[in-house]
């Protein structure tokens, strides 16, 4: 921690606040500079971040030298981290595509949506029983029924699949049916919930939440290694800005910036970024170019009675387009897809 004093801070200031380190059981060195003083810290970051520091007579501001977050550094793990889901490894060389529906609506949309992205080259089925919808009027999902749906269509192709739990008590029976658990955007700081799935033994697909820092996202990452789990996929799914061209911005650095700061791998969502299904290949076609591990695509076989988000789901035909295109960008950065 770097301590800065503010210009006129006086020597009884500085001593005070060094006492207080000391009684913390850190070191101090203060160098001082013509304008102003600077104290280090020197010892477990951790101790001091929960003191207000701040506060003290003479201290202008409080600076962390670390990242706040540890078991999902790339200085905890320097090596990839490589999630394997059913069978299907998320973090190599071969990206991973996890396309379906919004919700799941009925069994036989389901599976032709399944068998459909399967034959374009879908690696995993993806589709929301428990649907975290703004209106408490609009379609909530099928529940207990969605996910039998799920396993069903998941078995019937031999995709595993993805699906979003939103409450805790929800969590045994969506582990029961579903290979990998899925947190949303709306749900990235419920904290109960991160750690309830970190006891599981499921791996975990975690949406960065709308209005998240990238260190924020992290943190909550933080809370499911910390309670065991160490199986987890970040999902970039873009983020509230002033622009509305699109539902969300697609932040395409996130994707470069946390592979930097994390070994866990992570996918881009254009589907919900972008809003609009005529959008979704550009996007997917420059996350892939930024260095994403996988996408996750919304695939509907008639949008326009779709239950949910009809206007950014692609019709399978589309959806088969775009997979092709997408071949070559992946080779272009060494990648398969
Ligand atoms: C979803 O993937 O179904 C979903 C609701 O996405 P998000 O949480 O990113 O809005
Ligand atoms: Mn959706």
């Amino acid at each position: 921690m770097i301590i800065v004093l503010k210009k006129n801070a006086t020597e009884k200031q500085i001593k005070h606040v060094v006492e207080r380190l000391k009684e913390l059981g850190l070191k101090s060195m203060i160098s001082r500079g013509i304008e102003r003083a600077i104290i280090g810290a020197i010892g477990d970051e951790d101790i001091l971040r929960s003191q207000p520091l701040g506060v003290f007579p003479g201290v202008e501001k409080v600076m962390a030298v670390m990242a706040p977050y540890k078991l999902v550094s790339r200085e905890f793990k320097n090596e990839n981290t490589v999630v394997s889901v059913s069978g299907v490894e998320i973090g190599s060389d071969k990206l991973v595509v996890m396309a379906g529906p919004c919700s799941v609506e009925n069994y036989d949309m389901l599976f032709k949506i399944a068998k459909s992205v399967k034959a374009s080259g879908a690696n995993m089925l993806r589709g929301g029983a428990f649907k975290p919808r703004t209106s408490p009027y609009a379609f909530q999902g099928l529940g207990e029924e969605g996910l039998k749906y799920l396993q069903q269509a998941g078995k019937a192709t031999g995709l595993p699949v993805v699906t979003e739990v939103m409450d805790i008590r929800d969590i045994g029976i969506v582990e029961r049916y579903a290979d990998m658990i899925q947190i949303g955007a709306r749900n990235m700081q419920n904290f109960n919930l991160l750690k309830e799935v970190g006891l599981s033994r499921k791996p975990v697909l975690l949406k960065r939440g709308m209005m998240s820092t990238i260190k924020e996202w992290l943190m909550s990452a933080e809370y499911i290694l910390a309670n065991g789990n160490f199986n987890v996929v970040l999902c970039e799914r873009g983020i509230r800005t002033f622009e509305d061209a699109t539902r969300f911005t697609m932040d395409i650095s996130a994707i470069p910036v946390v592979k930097r700061l994390s070994h866990l791998p992570i996918i881009a969502d254009p589907s919900h970024a972008t809003g609009k299904w005529g959008l979704v290949t550009p996007v997917a076609r420059a996350a892939i170019a930024g260095g994403c591990d996988g996408l996750m695509i919304e695939v509907h076989t008639n949008p326009e009675h779709a239950f949910s988000d009809g206007e950014q789901s692609m019709l399978p035909i589309k959806f088969k387009a775009m997979m092709k295109e997408l071949k070559p960008v992946a080779r272009a950065v060494g990648r398969t897809i």
